[in-house]
């Protein structure tokens, strides 16, 4: 059984040591990084460099721990993550949300290029087929999964599992496109749009969520870029009125997709090399993608590492499902009550299958024992 390390997010006395980056500092003595990385090697610390908007990410506090911890014991951490916009213009997401190399004492850089399309296709599985891993998580020998846990458009949750899949793939590749990046596991395939031109209210927040600008409004009309849209459902999960459909859209395989391609990118490492931190904290009801970031739909619960991917995010799951939804949030919008699920009832999507599936690959397993650092 696989151990999952826990500390709560709750202060309870007046001590740095009971400050959450106290507890981190704590919970990285416990795991013993040693067991994992040596003097000289160089540690990927893969996390979310958010949005424009969306700045509740993984805070750079809690990087620099992580970075002071490796360079303690002389490893050479480096904090990084795949691009979703310009590669020049996501560093300077990074640096808005306080991620720069004098904030994380690290450098930061981009891991398939500024162009996004630094990547090597690797074998993954029958789903998949072929997937484009971002060449420098490829290369690096060691990593640490910073993961924020929140909401998703497709898999409903998103912790370590999304983060590393949708995370160590490119948006696209540079010989065949987006359908070898992270779009072919959004819809498996090629989903198209309905527009019902009646139900729009030409509000034109489709075209403005959209990363890759595919969407225009020529007189009036919805049309968007066929070749470059990566499917990744922004603009259909914003579109207040149902207006915006995307055809062929399969949750169950885009879950079953997350986990192949996280198990994808794991197989680029030798066993015991990748350590996954999960912050339960700021959790909003969406992707970190999203142009911005709502309220927390629940209170700040803590923070979760283990070497084991399904573990850290069964225990997770399992400590979401035991807190209840915030006032004055989505959640509350939603009419979600104390005993729901607030995930399943915010998303309706079935976010189980993520986990399982990879428990199914060998990725981990779902029993865990819970030690709570206190
Ligand atoms: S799915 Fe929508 S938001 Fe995403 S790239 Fe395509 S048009 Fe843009
Ligand atoms: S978000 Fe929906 S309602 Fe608004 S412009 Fe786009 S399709 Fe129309």
């Amino acid at each position: 059984m696989s151990k999952v390390y826990f500390a709560s997010a709750r202060v309870k006395k007046w001590k740095y040591n009971e400050s959450m980056p106290g507890k981190l500092e704590r919970l990285l003595e416990k795991i013993n990084l040693s067991q994992y990385f040596e003097a000289d090697e160089w540690v990927a610390i893969k996390t979310h460099f958010g949005s424009e908007g969306a700045h509740r990410i993984v805070r750079p506090v809690f990087l620099r721990k992580v970075t002071d911890a490796l360079k303690a014991m002389q490893a050479k951490p480096f904090v990084t993550d795949t691009v979703r916009i310009k590669g020049l213009d996501y560093l300077e997401v990074a640096n808005q949300n306080g991620i720069n190399h004098l904030s994380v004492g690290a450098p930061v850089v981009i891991a398939d290029g500024l162009y996004g399309n630094d990547n090597i296709m690797v074998k993954a599985g029958d789903i998949l087929g072929e997937i484009a891993v971002a060449s420098l998580i490829y290369d690096v020998p060691a990593m640490i999964v910073c993961s924020h846990v929140k909401g998703h458009i497709n898999a409903g949750y998103a912790g370590a599992i999304k983060n590393l899949a949708m995370g160590g793939v490119s948006g696209s590749h540079r010989h065949c496109g987006w359908k070898c990046g992270r779009g072919s596991m959004h819809v498996i395939g090629e989903g198209n749009f309905i527009w019902d031109e009646k139900r729009c209210a030409l509000c034109y927040q489709c075209e403005e969520v959209c990363p890759l600008d595919c969407i225009k409004f020529d007189n009036e009309k919805f049309t968007y870029e066929d070749e470059r849209c990566w499917r990744c459902g922004r603009c259909t999960r914003v579109c207040p009125e149902g207006a915006l459909v995307m055809t062929e859209a399969n949750d169950e395989m885009f879950m079953k997709s997350l986990a192949e391609a996280a198990k994808t990118v794991i197989n680029t490492f030798k066993p015991n090399k990748i350590l996954y931190i999960n912050f339960l904290t700021e959790i909003q009801p969406e992707c970190d993608c999203m142009p911005a970031a709502d309220v927390p739909i629940m209170q700040d619960i803590g923070i979760l590492i283990s070497d084991d991917i399904v573990s850290v995010e069964q225990a997770s799951i399992d400590l979401l499902l035991k807190t209840k939804p915030l006032a004055s949030s989505l959640a509350e919008d939603e009419g979600i009550k104390e005993g729901d699920d607030i995930i399943l009832k915010l998303h309706g999507k079935n976010y189980f299958i993520q986990i399982e599936e990879s428990e199914k690959l060998g990725m981990g397993s779902r029993k865990y024992e819970l030690i709570d650092i206190l």
